[in-house]
């Protein structure tokens, strides 16, 4: 008797009616997709994108290469340099992160004593050619100066969290 059931169900396209059938109980339900790149889902202010180094308002660098964030990072992404300046104070001369070896934990962020590297919610990014996945400090500052404001709002947003 199964075997006629079926038989006759697939002589009338039954399988094919019921699936139609489901694409029409949702055709004009609300839609769960969105359009993007023209339509974005809301992001977390914790959001952890692409890397940036900050800098104090009055242009100077914030990093002290203290190198924090270079031992605490697990998959050893992080590369600094760095000497003394003139006036004392200790800059990088190379901060360099491999964002192949990231697993984008935040931990360099956390453990940063003057908010110098952060991670922005910037994800739309890509590599072309080899090389391009070790960001160099003048790129990192260079998107630091790009996203500052959303960088600082989102902190402001995380304050009373930390
Ligand atoms: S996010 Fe994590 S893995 Fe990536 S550089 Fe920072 S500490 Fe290292
Ligand atoms: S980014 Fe922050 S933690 Fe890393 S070396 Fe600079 S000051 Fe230290």
């Amino acid at each position: 008797m199964d075997r006629v059931s079926r038989y006759f169900k697939s002589l009338m396209l039954m399988e094919l009616v019921s699936g139609l059938g489901v694409t029409l109980k949702y055709f004009f339900k609300p839609k769960f997709t969105l359009r993007y790149p023209e339509e974005k889902t809301p992001k977390s202010s914790r959001f952890r994108g692409l890397h940036a180094l900050r800098r104090y308002p009055n242009g100077e660098e914030r990093c002290i290469a203290c190198k924090l964030c270079e031992a605490v990072c697990p998959a050893l992404a992080i590369t600094i340099e760095s000497t003394q300046r003139e006036d004392g104070t200790r800059r990088t001369t190379r901060y360099e992160i491999d964002l192949f070896k990231c697993i984008y934990c935040g931990f360099c962020e956390e453990s940063c004593p003057v908010d110098a590297i952060v991670e922005t919610d910037f994800l739309e990014y890509h590599f072309e050619n080899r090389g391009e996945n070790i960001v160099t400090k003048e790129q990192l500052l260079a998107i630091g100066d790009r996203y500052e404001q959303s960088v600082a709002s989102n902190r402001q947003k995380d304050a009373a969290y930390r």
